[in-house]
């Protein structure tokens, strides 16, 4: 026999994750941090043994069949093995219960579970997202009904009684721009709501509720009319049959999410709130749903890092083990330190929405939030792409193969940048957020995170770079198409500005007990430059795209 490569073994993702242990250390008081531990273990198990199953056995998706051999309609779906396991692992580990726990720490002990198992879960993790934003939506909008009828579902610790939720607002007409959406509520007399349309990606389209955008019949156009409804999609055993499941998308990545093209048919349904401005009522689940989304980006980011790291140290290339190639070396470093700012940034996002749900926030917390929110889901989703891209490139020839069980990474990893928001629609909010106090708050906020620094070079990085944005606020402010133009680069400044001065603060604590590691992952970030801000050039744009 000839040679044989030993492929990438995964390190565990717990008891192996610098990361996480170092902020769930600096942050957590010892008892909770303690009580946490058994949770993370094994959920780092299960990721650790999905991984090993996923080697040995064939990918599967799932199967909608629609009419049972008697001609009746079924719209059944089969799910893949970890989808199977999803409901019983999520509430025995208290994945979304914990986050709507009391206490400013409860995001930040819900999201630790949620990075360590998103890879793993095959994007169950997307509609447990969608459940966790339609707690903290319904929550919101204060309905006493429905909040007593779902979030016992939805925040079960029993399997039995859990529910998972939909949110249903793309349709074929647009899902960034919902305002001239088709789906129709009608009620007649004092009867139940009921939704007629069409809904274009439905992700959940196996759980148990949805929340979903429509036009009470007789409203207005455009998207102050809409109104959010909370609707149950099962009799029993069986599915609705005002839910018709059209087709199951085919879909360049998670192909393990049932993503479904839905007709909604008189299906009954409950306004959250008031029937109309259902787009601002619908503002809470999009903060918790982008949250995710930047939480399991860096979570991808971690699992191809591990893998490519793993493998240099088994292939040998001109005579030695690719990690002591120099620059095999330092693309792998390039990679962890980028990594490293992306998880600062996605892990201060939860703790922030903690800290600001259960009223522990500092004045500018809740400005900062609403900034950062979009900055985290935005530049996360694009990074994780690159990285696992590079990850890839960093296997040779078997990165591209599928049964390595890598070219998945990159699949998934393309739909971050997509949904929850896609880049350029959040570039554009987080102008809204920068709007108001966003820039203040931003500024006091990188102060206090440097306040302990001892890297004189990277805080003057910052603080150039911060003034640069600032500048190019200023000087495109009163002209909008410039802003607009611009709107990406400034948000790539800012979100590198904040996990840049974050990893500070997290390497001036970790060099009190003489870890250098840290240090080393801000210089390197910062050598890879804040400064993204575009000049935008309305002449030059025209030109290329004439
Ligand atoms: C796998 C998957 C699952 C999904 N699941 C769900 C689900 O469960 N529920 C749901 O409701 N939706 C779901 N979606 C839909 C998703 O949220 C939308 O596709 C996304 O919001 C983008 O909307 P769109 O497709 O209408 O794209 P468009 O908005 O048409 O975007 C096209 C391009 O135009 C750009 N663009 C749009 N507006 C502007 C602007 N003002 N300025 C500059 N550029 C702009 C965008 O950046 C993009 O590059 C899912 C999508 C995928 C891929």
């Amino acid at each position: 026999m000839g040679f044989l490569q030993e492929g990438p073994q995964l390190a565990h993702p717990w008891h192996s994750d610098r990361w996480l242990h170092a902020l769930l250390d600096r942050v957590l008081p010892t008892e909770r941090r303690a009580a946490l531990d058994a949770d993370l273990a094994a959920l780092g198990d299960y990721a650790q043994m999905a991984w090993q199953r996923a080697s040995e056995s064939t990918r599967r998706k799932p199967v909608l069949t629609q009419w049972d051999a008697w001609g009746r309609r079924v719209d059944r779906i089969e799910l893949t093995t970890a989808w199977l396991e999803g409901p019983q692992l999520t509430t025995r580990h208290a994945v979304l219960a914990a986050g709507h726990a009391p206490g400013e720490y409860a995001r930040l002990e819900e999201f630790a579970r949620v990075y360590l198992y998103h890879v793993a879960s095959e994007f169950y993790t997307c509609p447990l997202a969608m459940t966790d934003g339609a707690a903290t939506a319904i929550k919101a909008s204060g309905n006493a009904a429905l909040i007593e009828r779902a979030l016992p579902h939805f925040l079960s610790r029993d399997p039995a009684r859990f529910w998972l939720s939909g949110q249903w607002m793309t349709e074929n007409i647009g899902g960034s721009d919902v305002s001239h959406s088709e789906t129709v509520a009608r009620r007649d007399g004092d009867g139940p709501w009921r939704l007629h349309g069409r809904k274009w990606f439905s992700s959940a389209v196996v759980g148990e509720a949805a929340l979903a955008l429509a036009r009470p019949e007789g409203a207005g156009e455009g998207n102050a009319a809409l109104a959010l409804f909370y609707v149950e999609t099962m009799d029993g055993q069986r599915r609705k049959p005002e839910l018709i499941i059209d087709r199951l998308k085919d879909k360049l990545g998670t192909q393990e999410l049932p993503t479904a093209e839905i007709h909604l048919d008189g299906l009954p349904a409950w306004p959250v709130g008031e029937l109309a401005h259902g787009v601002r009522q619908v503002a809470p689940m999009l903060n918790v749903t982008r949250t995710w989304n930047a939480v399991c980006a860096v979570a991808s980011m971690a699992r191809a890092i591990s893998l490519a790291r793993d493998y240099a140290t088994r292939r040998q290339a001109f005579g030695r083990p690719l990690i002591e190639q120099p620059l095999h070396a330092q693309t792998l470093a390039d990679m962890q330190a980028e990594f490293e700012g992306a998880f600062a940034l996605a892990f201060e996002v939860a703790q922030l929405l903690g800290r600001v749900e259960n009223g522990a926030a500092a004045a500018h917390e809740a400005t900062l939030l609403r900034l950062l929110t979009p900055l985290a889901k935005l530049w996360t989703g694009k990074l994780a792409v690159k990285l696992c891209s590079e990850a890839l490139e960093s296997f040779g020839g078997a990165g591209y193969i599928e049964d390595t069980g890598l070219p998945q990474l990159l699949r998934d990893a393309q739909v971050y940048p997509i949904w929850e928001g896609i880049t350029n629609v959040l570039s554009l909010d987080s102008l809204r957020a920068l709007a108001g106090e966003g820039l203040p708050a931003l500024r006091v906020a990188v102060d206090g995170w440097l306040s302990s620094n001892d890297d004189a070079a990277a805080a003057a990085a910052i603080a150039a770079t911060l003034d640069a944005a600032a500048a190019h606020l200023d000087r495109s402010g009163a002209d909008r198409a410039s802003l607009e133009a611009g709107a990406r680069g400034l948000a790539f400044t800012l979100a590198r500005c904040a996990a840049a001065a974050l990893l500070a603060r997290q390497a001036a604590w970790s060099a009190r007990s003489g870890e250098r590691r840290p240090g080393a992952a801000l210089r390197r970030f910062v050598s890879h430059g804040l400064n993204r801000l575009m000049v935008s050039d309305a002449g030059d744009t025209g030109l290329l795209l004439g």
